[in-house]
């Protein structure tokens, strides 16, 4: 009886937090931020407690003391509502607790995974077979991937000696305004930070291709090796997108590899009528694509994306006596991956898509596509002016009264987040001038939601 009276609770809560989202704040009241001490008093890790008495406990905190992302009017980055049938593929996850580090003992769990990936190999044009993917926590370690797989494809000493073995120091060009993942990823290899090359955007905040050829020339002139370009489909600040079929020949005829960095904007191609804006991503040697951000699932769930299969397999490859025997024809994650031990992440994809279907999955990104359009016209018809170029549903934004002052720009956006009404942040173009920025965040926006923004815009402005 006793279980079943938690359960009820927990299935009530699902259903009463997605139905009264709407009339909840986004943001907490300011007393509600600091729950450190409330947690510590009401808390005791020592002694236990009753479990539904600790469900009530704990989600009042999360209700109140949480940045509630999935609320229509968060136009914040890319942290999305997330669908029913996500939330339910999730729960299964930690319910079975598959382990997939070895194929033979969640097979279930890796077929529903690579039933999803093969999907999306097949819109990017990536040949199912010869390629691989996974899923990955997020972008950042599908964009670590990347680069440790390109280390070992061009140097396959790498692996062994490390970097102090190879005779070129390489290097990996990005664009003013791709993502700091990259930085992160040059450090934990040994590449070092230093050898990163920001690459100056063009008027339309794409990467400049004339500096980046000159950058890689120069580079060559003192013995550096050209590792990667990373093209960015939907930049974290802008939502540009840079050339990609352009970018995909430059490192044709340089020989280095292309990387696509589609962590928000691929998910786009699974729409027919936005996939036009990725066109080229199917030269790239590898995309990251995550999930939680445009595919509306929870976090943490990425997928890395790579042409070159043996490079991915020798990368990281392990053997080890304890760990069960390989099934043939099959991958072991623990022997393809950088994780070892690993969660069922692609199961509330699985059971997302399998819901709704490539198609209806497809109109929610439309849907948010359009609601993008509809933002960025009654911006204008109120006298705002747009400041970036996006195909895709991130809007930036400021007024003149604004005067392009980063202070009043920051007032604006704060009042808003203080309102507890919508959610928005104020960014830094790639040009360095500062911007209101509001993203098409939840699949659940209307029309009302974007004009209420619109209204509070107003009002504060
Ligand atoms: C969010 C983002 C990342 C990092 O992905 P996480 O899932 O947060 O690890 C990398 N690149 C781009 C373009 C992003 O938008």
């Amino acid at each position: 009886m006793e279980d079943i009276k938690i359960l009820k609770s927990l299935v009530d809560e699902i259903r009463d937090f997605r139905q009264e989202i709407d009339t909840l704040r986004i943001t907490p009241e300011p007393s509600n931020l600091n729950c450190r001490n409330e947690i510590q008093k009401r808390f005791d890790l020592e002694t236990g407690a009753e479990l539904q008495e600790l469900f009530n406990g704990v989600t009042q905190l999360l209700r109140r003391s949480t940045i509630h992302v999935t609320h229509p009017r968060n136009f914040g980055n890319f942290n999305p509502s997330v669908t029913l049938p996500s939330i339910i593929g999730d729960a299964l996850a930690a319910l079975y607790n598959p382990q997939l580090a070895v194929w033979a003992h969640a097979s279930a769990s890796l077929e529903f995974e690579n039933k999803v990936l093969n999907l999306f190999k097949e819109r990017f044009g990536y040949d199912v077979e010869s390629s691989i993917a996974n899923f990955t926590t997020g972008g950042a370690e599908a964009n670590l991937s990347a680069v440790v797989t390109a280390l070992t494809h061009y140097f396959p000493g790498y692996g062994e000696e490390g970097l102090v073995g190879l005779d070129k120091q390489p290097v990996i060009y990005i664009a003013n305004g791709g993502h700091e993942s990259f930085v992160k990823a040059a450090h934990v290899t040994g590449l070092g930070r230093n050898h990163i090359r920001l690459v100056r955007t063009t008027p339309s905040h794409q990467i400049d291709l004339e500096e980046l050829r000159k950058k890689i020339e120069k580079d060559r002139t003192k013995s550096r090796f050209p590792l990667m370009v990373v093209g960015t489909a939907g930049t974290t600040a802008m939502g540009t997108i840079d050339p990609l079929e352009e970018l995909g020949a430059l490192c044709q005829k340089e020989k280095t590899w292309l990387h696509v960095d589609a962590a928000w904007g691929g998910a786009a191609i699974l729409s027919d009528q936005l996939k036009e804006h990725l066109k080229g991503i199917e030269l790239a040697d590898s995309i990251t694509c995550d999930a939680h951000k445009w595919l509306s699932v929870p976090m943490g769930a990425g997928m890395f994306f790579c042409r070159h299969r043996k490079a991915v397999l020798r990368a990281f490859r392990i053997s080890t006596d304890y760990m069960p025997e390989k099934t043939e024809g099959r991958t072991d994650p623990y022997n393809s991956t950088i994780q070892w031990s690993r969660r069922n992440i692609g199961l509330k994809v699985f059971m997302s898509l399998a819901a709704l279907g490539r198609q209806g999955m497809a109109g929610l990104l439309e849907h948010q596509a359009r609601m993008g359009e509809y933002l960025r016209s009654s911006l204008i018809s109120k006298g705002w002016e747009i400041t970036n170029l996006s195909p895709f549903p991130l809007v930036c934004f400021t007024h003149p009264k604004l005067q392009n002052s980063e202070k009043e720009i920051k007032r604006v956006a704060d009042a808003i987040v203080d309102s507890g009404e919508a959610w928005i942040s104020n960014v830094r173009l790639t040009d360095g001038r500062p911007s209101l920025k509001a993203c098409i965040t939840s699949f659940q926006t209307q029309e009302k939601d974007v004009d209420h923004l619109v209204e509070l815009l107003s009002r504060f402005i």
